[in-house]
């Protein structure tokens, strides 16, 4: 059994798994069953409508101890939004859906496709928001490259001395991220990598900061 419990005395090569484009109640449930059966914590970037359609999936990703981020409300490209309307009608649409589902809203957000602005960034930054990159991009959500081995391959060449994977877990078929995932843990696992939510990395090289 794997354990997502961190050592300070270990040589910290740390792995965050993150799953997008969640809730739904197969793949997204899926993959729970896998990380509870790893023992394994990870982070969960949902979607306003996504959340609003499955609230108990929603419950049931933090009742199981992962972390959970704002992915905006309908998977819209925020870039080509004027930064208020990011705010109010994706940003803080969500947020109020995850008070209402799970009493609090996080501060982590990860824009959907990776498209923000720079303004965007600060302007959320203000309101108190952390923008989440990735550092590996499994490329599980192109159906050209994503056979469960190739998605294995990419993630185990990509990290070096750990960072954050991008993983899907609703929008569209995730089977092959399904079946990847057990072998994921599995490899991972035997190089030596912890696995952590995004908020146990340490060092902030993976949010965005923008300065004024
Ligand atoms: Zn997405």
């Amino acid at each position: 059994m794997l354990s997502s419990k961190s050592n300070p005395e270990a040589t910290e090569k740390k792995v965050a798994l993150t799953f997008d484009d969640g809730s739904d109640t197969v793949y997204t449930v899926s993959i729970l069953e896998i990380l509870k059966a790893y023992g394994v914590k990870a982070t969960f970037f949902l979607t306003g409508e996504n959340m609003e359609q499955y609230p108990e999936v929603v419950k049931k990703i933090y009742r199981e101890g992962h972390e959970v981020g704002n992915h905006g409300y309908n998977h819209v490209r925020l870039s080509k939004l004027t930064k208020e309307n990011v705010y109010s009608n994706q940003i803080n649409k969500t947020a109020v859906i995850f008070k209402e589902i799970l009493g609090f809203s996080p501060r982590l957000y990860r824009p959907p496709y990776g498209a923000i602005t720079k303004e965007q960034i600060k302007y959320l930054e203000k309101k108190g928001y952390l923008q989440v990159r990735w550092l590996s991009d499994s490329l599980d959500w192109d159906p050209r490259e994503n056979a469960p081995e190739k998605i294995l391959y990419r993630i185990v060449t990509e990290l070096k001395n750990g960072g954050i994977v991008l993983l899907h877990s609703g929008r569209g078929d995730r089977s092959n991220t399904v079946t990847a995932l057990p072998r994921i843990i599995e490899e991972l696992g035997s190089k030596g990598y912890q696995f952590c939510t995004v908020s146990e990395m340490p060092g902030e090289d993976y949010f965005s900061h923008i300065s004024s």
